[in-house]
């Protein structure tokens, strides 16, 4: 699979899950924007594709703000002629019993992964019906964007959300030639899910490896963490899929922990 002559923008690819997908499409032969909160981290991240005979770009951008997202885009653009593949990715985490989650709290993860979602979309599929082009976004969601676990209120519904959310936009952009589907990871080992492990092991009175094997993998074939390449696979897949034949659909990639 090919995806050379594309741009693709990655957002939260300065570190985890979607750096991984910025590394596996730039090797695909797409050129990339690592667009994330972190510069720093994204120019690490960059410099590291272009070192190895990629094409990244860094930029700067907070998901959760209409201006900084539309003129990131734009620069996209104006930089690199076009932009055919958008994986909303950039996303956090803050677990607490529904009780004691903050309003604040909840509104900043919706923010970062709803509004985000909803806003980047919104700028790049502007640019994939003006160029005549189409084009792919992937939105990350979660295995939690099917089921429930403790201390998640804000992180499921956000999740859930996006399967709306991709559901709509294949229905609009489809005669466009914009596709748009969900990816549905089991946990990952990235710095997200690092912090969780500790937290979770304190608001459910269980060890950290309790956290793990009956919390986080209890549920898996193998008990196993899926990888970041597993998920980065997954989207380079999606980003290359020829035709809208799969559109509107999530994949989960999940050892097995939820099968629909
Ligand atoms: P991570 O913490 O490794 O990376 C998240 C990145 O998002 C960071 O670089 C961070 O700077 C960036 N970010 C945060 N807020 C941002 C904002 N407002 N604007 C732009 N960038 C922002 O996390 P990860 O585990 O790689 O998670 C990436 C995505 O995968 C998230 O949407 C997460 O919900 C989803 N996911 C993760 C797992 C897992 O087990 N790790 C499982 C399922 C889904």
């Amino acid at each position: 699979m090919s995806l050379q002559n594309k741009v693709a923008l990655v957002t939260g690819a300065a570190s985890g899950i979607g750096e991984q997908c910025a590394r596996k499409l730039a090797s695909l032969g797409a050129t990339v924007v690592i667009a994330d909160l972190n510069l720093a981290n994204a120019q690490k991240v960059a410099s590291s594709i272009n070192e190895s005979g990629g094409k990244a770009f860094p930029l700067v951008m907070d998901v959760t703000r209409e201006e900084a997202v539309d003129s990131g885009i734009e620069w996209t653009v104006q930089q690199l002629g076009q932009i055919d593949v958008l994986g909303s990715n950039a996303g956090i985490q803050i677990v607490a019993p529904i009780e004691s989650y903050t309003y604040p709290d909840w509104k900043k993860m919706l923010a970062i992964h709803l509004d985000g979602a909803f806003l980047t979309t919104r700028a790049a599929i502007r640019h994939m019906y003006d160029s005549g082009r189409g084009g792919s976004i992937i939105y990350m969601g979660s295995v939690h964007s099917h089921e429930a676990s403790k201390l998640k209120s804000a992180y499921v519904t956000a999740k859930h959300g996006l399967l709306g959310l991709a559901r709509v936009v294949a229905k609009e952009g489809g005669p466009r030639g914009v596709r748009a589907n969900v990816v549905c990871p089991g946990f990952v080992r990235t710095p997200l899910v690092e912090k969780q492990i500790p937290e979770q092991a304190k608001e459910l009175g269980i060890s950290e490896q309790d956290v793990v094997k009956n919390v986080m993998l209890k549920e898996t074939v193998d008990g196993e963490f899926t990888t970041v390449e597993d998920v980065a696979n997954t989207v380079a897949f999606l980003a290359g899929f020829e035709s809208s034949a799969l559109t509107g659909q999530s994949i989960i990639v999940s050892h097995g922990w939820e099968m629909k």
